[in-house]
């Protein structure tokens, strides 16, 4: 059946059709519009979110904003504003007039003015062109900052779409062009100072100062460490260091599919988040996965037995062979032998996803404290003053779970970016927000959020091999993450109960 006409909001709507704390789709010229309501006030604004066009009429109202079902992304209903990453360009909002009982959508609204920041460093370097970097540049912009950033990266390409880079990328799905987290013309539009290819090699906290492993040096004003991790490298007996292949960068993914191109079988060892998805694009490249991983169950440390279990089944179904219980022991020639004493032959190349380190080395000779990662306070401040760290490399108290923890997730990267950035600037905004992540595999995507590292209870609710579910981790009655499958908007109800904005 054809869908109905979207109705045309120029035209007026009745108010009581605008659902309380809920939005109504209708366009207006050529532009899909949401109408959403709370009380007496009305809202209208774009009805996609501006990461991966996610439909905002399918995620949640809360209070005046509006979160998206696929990556949890949140936008001010009343300025568009994208006040949560992963999206970091606003929505269109548009004016809206009332007539009696009926409201008439009017144009677009103009962008509101920036305000000024009550603090203003001399100068802010950014070290590390990751997600939580690139997030913090953006928001001290956003904020009116108005003095120099300088953001150096040791990575050869401009801040990337990380997560893409295990799966549709990967699987050749999607163009280069999806990969970069911004466009070629922002850093010089946003007067970024985006240095590439370019290795801090030391701190001196006491003079401000960065020094670069190539002799230069930048003075700061304030500092953000935004390091991020680095994949564990194995060394595998008898393995040439060019067949084992592993997986951060856009140039470690090209590695990977240039291998791919020629290749008939691989092999992945980890049978992590990253591990299966990309023995998920490597399918969909077909070629002949193995996946070697010590665990009885995927992902079992992270999701528990029965959510592990349904995701390796998914894999099996789509011909993915799994040696469980196992490890590498060596390569010889094109044949790998397994702890157990299995033998893959013909193997073309191995791709390791064996987990991350933080890259903390700088943090340690700066002399800041550790504490398994760079340890900072709820406004994401080291034990340095001015000195600040985001993203993987940071542990800070997560008022959730109670404990101090340290997560390696691309959304959480990205907000403590931005949570970072404001208090550079002195709005004392602490980091509070309730850790999320995906991952995908094929066509089924997990949404996880909160953090639960050891849980004494895990709750399954609807049907898991029917990929409808909602698992709920708790640890002395107290439910401490929520991972769901096939229910977006059972994510985003479970992250605002956490923080408290929902029943
Ligand atoms: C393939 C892949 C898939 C992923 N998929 C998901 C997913 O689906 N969902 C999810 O939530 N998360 C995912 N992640 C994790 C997510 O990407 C990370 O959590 C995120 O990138 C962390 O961001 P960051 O800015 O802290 O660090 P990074 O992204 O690691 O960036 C660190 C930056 O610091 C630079 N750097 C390091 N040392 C120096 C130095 N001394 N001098 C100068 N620069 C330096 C690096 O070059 C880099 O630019 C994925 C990661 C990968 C690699």
């Amino acid at each position: 059946m054809a869908d109905s006409p979207l109705p045309d909001f120029s035209k007026g709507h009745a108010l009581a059709d605008i659902p309380d704390n809920g939005v109504v789709a209708g366009k207006i010229g050529d532009d899909e519009v949401l109408l959403g309501r709370r009380g007496e006030q009305v809202f209208a604004i774009g009805a996609h979110c501006t990461h991966y066009h996610g439909p905002l009429a399918k995620g949640l109202v809360v209070g005046d904003t509006i979160r998206c079902p696929w990556h949890h992304a949140c936008f001010s209903m009343t300025t568009g504003e994208p006040l949560r990453a992963p999206a970091l360009d606003p929505i269109d909002c548009y004016d809206v007039e009332h007539k009696g009982d009926r409201v008439f959508v009017k144009g677009k609204r103009a962008a509101a003015p920036k305000q000024t920041p009550p603090v203003s460093p001399e100068s802010i370097v950014i070290v590390g062109g990751g997600p939580a970097g690139l997030a913090a540049a953006d928001m001290l912009r956003r904020h009116g900052y108005l003095g120099p950033i300088t953001m150096l990266s040791a990575d050869e390409a401009p801040p990337s779409d990380r997560p893409n880079l295990s799966k549709e990328y990967l699987a050749g799905t999607a163009q280069e062009s999806w990969i970069p987290l911004k466009g070629d013309d922002y850093f010089a539009d946003q007067k970024i100072d985006l240095v590439l290819n370019t290795r801090v090699a030391s701190i001196d906290v006491d003079q401000r100062r960065v020094q670069l492993e190539n002799g230069h040096g930048y003075p700061y004003g304030a500092l953000l460490l935004a390091t991020g991790a680095d994949p564990v490298h194995l060394t595998i007996p008898g393995a040439a260091a060019g067949d084992v292949l592993f997986l951060r960068t856009l140039a470690d993914c090209n590695a990977i599919i240039a291998r791919a191109a020629s290749a008939k079988r691989a092999l992945v060892i980890g049978a992590s988040f990253i591990g299966l998805e990309v023995a998920a694009s490597l399918r969909e490249r077909k070629l002949d996965v193995h996946v070697v991983a010590p665990e009885t169950q995927p992902l079992e440390r992270v999701l528990d037995t029965d959510l592990g279990k349904m995701i390796r089944g998914v894999h099996e179904q789509h011909g993915v062979t799994f040696h469980l219980g196992a490890k590498v022991e060596r390569v010889d020639e094109r044949k790998v032998v397994l702890s157990d004493g299995t033998t893959i032959a013909d193997v073309d190349f191995i791709v390791a996803g064996v987990g991350v380190r933080p890259s903390i080395a700088l943090a340690e000779q700066a002399g800041l404290t550790m504490d398994r990662g760079v340890s900072v306070n709820e406004f994401l401040e080291t034990s340095e003053p001015g000195v600040f760290a985001a993203g993987d490399l940071a542990r800070w108290p997560d008022p959730h779970s109670g404990e101090r923890i340290r997560v390696e997730h691309f959304v959480v990267a990205e907000r403590q970016g931005q949570a970072a950035a404001k208090n550079m600037l002195g709005l004392r905004e602490p980091f509070d927000l309730v850790p999320f992540f995906w991952s995908q595999h094929y066509d089924v995507t997990v949404n996880y959020v909160g953090h639960a590292e050891k849980w004494d209870k895990v709750d399954v609710d609807g049907d898991l091999e029917g990929q409808d579910c909602t698992v709920t981790y708790r640890q002395g009655g107290r439910v401490l993450a929520v991972a769901t499958v096939g229910r977006d908007k059972a994510s985003l109800e479970a992250e605002a109960r956490m923080e408290g904005n929902l029943k």
